[in-house]
């Protein structure tokens, strides 16, 4: 049973919101941890998403009649969702038609451009939750413009990415059977490798693991509290230098652990033992590519890696799932046919293999922002093409979200008005707005300035261009 603040005429309310299901909801870390720290400041809280209507979870209180909304969001589609939130609960989604409740946004996305919600929250939390704690409870406390969040109404205007120097997440959890990963805990926060698409590594950095003792430790005390295998988060979990020694010592306690994707060139035979070892039934890595373009996105694996992971999860009885990526950047029918043939290879050593394929789908804040997106038709026939050669699980993100998403969150304020337009409207808005024409500049290059051009990450524009440059100089010429 979860102790909570109780409702009181004089507390703040504060709606603590997730723009999706219930169940994804409750699998963010954050969340839950949202959900205690702010009622430790004395906030009256709730918690909405999209399935339990506008009312809160706890009480039935409706959304409207909260001083806050709280909404943390980790996937550009949701701001759709958001948006609809609003509206169904009777509240003006426009900021500027609204004086409460206020709307506070966070997650990576919006830390990686805060712009496309710009319109509709009255404050934005650009980076991680920590250093932004102070900043967010002065301003929910008492309604002023703490200095530390980004306050769209003022017109966009320089902004830091914040992140944490020290990592000492809080382990309290809401303990729900709805929850498929509730009972996570941070091995690390960022990562060391910078693939040149990854929008969560460039918008997380610096890598910064955690003491792998206290990890297992918190992970121990879940477990024995809530008697649930959990979960170990981290980017690339198995670039922890103590990644080993972690699964050593949770095998020897007899504690199962549920683990992310890995980097395959990291995974020696022994790691893979140990994974089994700690109830990993599923090994998740990601070749993304060819070799040549691997190597040029900044992921040096060798399809020779990729084998013998494979072949070693195949010997241990273990599924295999692997990530691919079609539509990069130079991506040549060659490249293709070397993927195709890697999967076949790997078919005859691994046991069972789950293949997914994702459209790459350029990022703000990353070196392939000034890339264009391949044409939607390209990516459907080369994802079918996959499908038949692949003969068994099979699943792939759909082309047209892949383009939605990149037309939010490569956005502008402007991108406003078709959340909002797809909001109220009818299904079939992004189909009819890509058919429209409405979205050609995902598929365009992009140039600086761009509209995250005031948002100051970890690496300056320059950076980014030069990294992009150099992968064009080697994956195309
Ligand atoms: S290793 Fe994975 S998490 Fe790290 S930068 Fe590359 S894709 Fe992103």
């Amino acid at each position: 049973m979860v102790r909570r603040v109780a409702y009181r005429k004089a507390a703040v309310k504060v709606a603590l919101l997730y723009p999706s299901t219930y169940r994804v909801a409750m699998s963010s870390a954050v969340y839950h941890m949202l959900y205690f720290k702010l009622q430790d400041e004395g906030f009256y809280v709730e918690r909405f998403t999209v399935d339990k209507g506008p009312h809160g979870v706890e009480d039935g209180t409706p959304l409207a009649h909260f001083d806050y909304i709280v909404a943390t969001v980790h996937y550009e589609l949701d701001y759709v969702n958001l948006v609809k939130m609003l509206i169904d609960a009777g509240i003006p989604p426009r900021a500027a038609d609204r004086r409460r409740p206020k709307l506070v946004v966070g997650g990576p996305p919006v830390a990686a451009n805060p712009e496309p919600l710009a319109e509709f929250a009255d404050a934005a939390a650009v980076g991680e939750l920590e250093p932004l704690w102070g900043p967010l409870v002065q301003y929910l406390a008492t309604g002023d413009e703490a200095e530390g969040l980004y306050y769209p109404a003022r017109g966009p205007h320089p902004v830091e990415v914040k992140y944490a120097k020290h990592v000492e997440p809080d382990y309290r959890r809401m303990p729900e059977p709805e929850a498929a990963f509730s009972l996570a805990v941070e091995l690390a926060r960022g990562c060391p490798y910078s693939c040149l698409f990854c929008m969560e590594s460039y918008v997380t950095k610096p890598y910064r693991p955690r003491d792998w003792r206290v990890v297992l430790d918190e992970a121990e005390r879940l477990r024995s509290k809530y008697g649930v295998r959990p979960s170990i988060v981290a980017l690339t979990a198995n670039a922890h230098p103590g990644f080993k020694e972690l699964l050593a010592e949770a095998a020897r306690r007899g504690l199962r652990l549920s683990l992310p994707s890995m980097r395959a060139e990291l995974l020696d035979e022994e790691a893979v033992e140990l994974l089994a070892a700690v109830g990993q039934r599923t090994l998740t890595i990601a070749p993304e590519a060819s070799e040549r373009l691997r190597r040029a996105l900044g992921k040096e694996i060798t399809d020779e890696d990729v084998l013998r992971v494979a072949k070693k999860a195949g010997e241990l009885g273990m599924r295999l799932k692997l990530y691919l990526m079609v539509g990069l950047p130079c991506e040549r029918p060659a490249d293709l046919e070397e993927v195709t043939s890697l999967m076949k290879e790997v078919r005859k050593v691994a046991g069972a293999v789950s293949l997914s394929v994702n459209p790459f789908i350029p990022k703000p804040q990353t070196p392939l922002q000034y890339s264009p997106m391949a044409p939607l038709a390209y990516l459907r026939e080369k994802i079918e093409h996959l499908r038949r050669v692949h003969r068994g699980d099979f699943s792939f993100y759909d082309p047209v979200l892949g383009a939605v998403q990149a037309a939010i969150s490569l956005g502008g304020r402007d991108v406003a008005r078709h959340i909002e337009a797809a909001a109220t409207s009818p299904p079939g808005y992004w189909r009819r707005a890509l058919r429209e024409g409405l979205f050609d500049y995902v598929f365009k290059p992009r140039e600086d300035p761009l509209p995250w051009g005031h948002v100051k990450a970890f690496y300056p524009p320059e950076e980014l261009r030069r990294r992009y440059l150099k992968y064009l100089e080697e994956a195309c010429s």
